[in-house]
């Protein structure tokens, strides 16, 4: 598809594709809240998320001044009388607890609603506008790409000089999925919460959950980290505990909004360095996973992420495959990069799932070409139990094909820098211990200190 002149039905000015729909902004008028349509839809109907109780109808305070992209989740500004702008900010709207109305609260205590439906509207415009954004934002690194990275090296390449260690059994697989759950955070959607995770207790089947450590840059509950421990401790073979940046904030305009991408080294490994010791002061235990908010990331957050002892990360594939031209597990800056498939939601404005069909055929795809499958969800979007029953789905249908099995991406990483995961000519073998009655742990502690990056064939880190 091309982009389409004046006149044209808007196209999204990141790919392309002309799935855009507006977003709309709306207000619950007796409580105040003023967020995006979506955040107030239901399975069972219109449901005010603020005051909790379910609504008639909502005020519409904006219609159509911004779009979202169905296919790349791009939020940009519709302007029908020309063609697209180009700046614009790609976000998660629905599922970070931050929201249009904390910061209205936080511009104005008392607005009156003339200034209210003022001070949304130019909130809007600040968003969608990155030309006022950009000269407060120093050092911007999108032209850099390849700066400080290192050659490709696939994993068939570097088997011989892999060595195994431990003891067990060699098992064959078609393809490794790993489930990603992000924007684990205190205080929101929290029955949500413990719904979906078990599901992947039922299932028996593990996930790396991305704890943001700084929402709204506030520290992590106590009671929340006690929970998380317990939770820990009940399933230790279930729950890998990621970092998922640092508050969730777009910090700059990188790869169409980013939390870390494009800030300058020094503030990257200060947000890293302290987001870790948040984690690892909540969980009792050294976080060896980064997930990156927005999914994007550049060389300097890798090369930090990997100074401070982190074995993987995981953002985008549509991110890596533009920034790295990657697609599948790679190893750059000192780093395994796991990207990820596309989330469930097909639409970020009404949260609208992809169909049942796309997501096993995503999968699908990914099997019958043996390839490691990171499937990420947003655990605040399951807020019905059809909606659960959507991950539950998928999950069966995974196990319901030959030669799958299930691991976090902090497993992954440990057991491939160890040489106890292969790549085959169709698929993987992975070294399963043969001990009864054990399993292999799926939280690993870093051992502090320099990383062996020989260990994964690299000449130099
Ligand atoms: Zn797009
Ligand atoms: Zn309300
Ligand atoms: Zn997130």
């Amino acid at each position: 598809m091309t982009q389409g002149g004046a006149g044209a039905e808007p196209v999204c000015p990141q790919c392309s594709s002309s799935a855009v729909v507006a977003i709309q902004i709306v207000e619950h008028e007796s409580c105040g809240a003023i967020k995006p349509a979506a955040e107030f839809q239901t399975d069972d109907g219109m449901h005010c998320p603020d005051c909790d109780v379910p609504i008639d109808d909502v005020t519409t305070i904006s219609d159509e001044s911004a779009g979202v992209c169905e296919d790349c989740r791009h939020t940009f500004k519709i302007d029908r009388g020309s063609s697209n702008s180009d700046v614009s900010q790609r976000r998660e709207p629905a599922v970070v607890r931050k929201d249009v109305r904390s910061q209205l609260r936080s511009t104005s205590p008392s607005p009156s609603r003339t200034l209210q439906v003022a001070v949304v509207m130019s909130l809007i415009a600040l968003l969608v506008s990155a030309t006022i954004l950009a000269p407060i934002i120093p050092s911007l690194r999108d032209g850099e790409i390849e700066t400080g990275s290192e050659p490709i090296a696939p994993p068939t390449e570097t088997q011989p000089e892999r060595s195994v260690s431990g003891t067990g059994t060699w098992v064959d697989y078609q393809s490794i999925v790993i489930f990603r759950n992000d924007d684990v955070q205190p205080n929101y959607r929290s029955e949500t919460r413990r719904a979906v995770d078990s599901v992947f207790i039922e299932e028996n089947v593990p996930v790396t959950q991305g704890i943001i450590p700084a929402i709204d840059n506030e520290g992590l509950p106590d009671e929340f980290c006690r929970s998380l421990r317990k939770q820990a401790r009940a399933h230790p073979d279930t729950f890998e505990y990621a970092l998922h940046g640092y508050s969730h904030e777009e910090r700059t305009d990188f790869q169409g909004g980013s939390e870390l991408g494009g800030l300058p080294t020094e503030r990257q490994e200060t947000l890293i360095r302290e987001g870790t010791a948040a984690l690892q002061a909540c969980l009792q235990q050294t976080p060896t996973t980064f997930i990156p908010p927005f999914d994007n990331y550049d060389n300097a957050t890798s090369t930090a992420l990997a100074d401070e002892g982190y074995a993987a990360l995981s953002g985008g594939t549509w991110f890596t495959e533009t920034y790295y031209n990657e697609t599948g597990p790679f190893e750059r800056n000192g780093i395994r990069h796991l990207p990820a498939s596309r989330s469930f939601v097909r639409n970020w404005t009404t949260n609208e799932f992809y169909a049942q069909s796309r997501l096993k055929a995503s999968f699908d795809d990914a099997y019958r070409d043996g390839e490691v499958y990171v499937q990420t969800l947003h655990y605040p979007t399951f807020t019905t139990e059809s909606r659960r029953d959507r991950l539950r789905g998928l999950i069966n249908h995974m196990q319901s094909r030959d030669g799958v099995t299930f691991m976090t991406v902090g497993e992954f990483a440990y057991k491939y820098e160890r040489g106890e995961i292969k790549q085959t000519d169709d698929g993987w073998q992975v070294l399963e211990s043969t001990d009864d009655g054990m399993s292999q742990p799926q939280i690993q502690t870093v051992k502090r200190g320099p990383r062996i990056i020989g260990q994964w064939g690299k000449a130099d880190a």
